[in-house]
C-alpha cells in the first residue's frame, strides 16, 4: 500500500506515486477527494536519508571499482530509478504540512 489519503482514505496509484517522486512534488493532491496531502515530518526525513544512502552506495561503488564515466553514468540512473520506485513505499501523507525538521 501507498501513499493513503489521510482525507478519504483511498490509495494512490504505485504509478502516480513514483511520478510525485520523480516530479519532487511535496504537496500531493488526492486524485479521489482533491484533498490537499503532505508527506508527514517523519516520511520527509526517511526519504532525505534513503536519497543520501543510495548516493553513498553510489560514490562506494564508482570509487571503488573505478567506474568508467559512461557505466557510471548509467548506474547513476539506475540507483535513482530504483530510489524512486523504493521511496513512495516509506512516505506516509497528512492533512497538515509539516515542516521538515
Ligand atoms: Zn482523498
Amino acid at each position: 500500500m501507498v501513499m493513503t489519503c489521510e482525507n478519504c482514505r483511498c490509495s494512490l496509484k504505485f504509478g502516480q506515486a513514483v511520478m510525485h517522486t520523480f516530479l519532487l512534488h511535496s504537496t500531493k493532491v488526492c486524485p479521489n477527494c482533491g484533498a490537499r496531502q503532505y508527506p508527514t515530518r517523519k516520511s520527509q526525513q526517511r526519504s532525505i536519508m534513503l536519497s543520501l544512502t543510495a548516493f553513498l552506495f553510489f560514490l562506494f561503488i564508482v570509487e571503488a571499482f573505478e567506474v568508467r564515466l559512461v557505466y557510471s553514468l548509467i548506474f547513476a540512473g539506475f540507483i535513482l530509478f530504483v530510489t524512486a520506485v523504493i521511496n513512495p513505499l516509506f512516505i506516509q501523507l497528512s492533512n497538515e504540512e509539516e515542516s521538515m525538521w
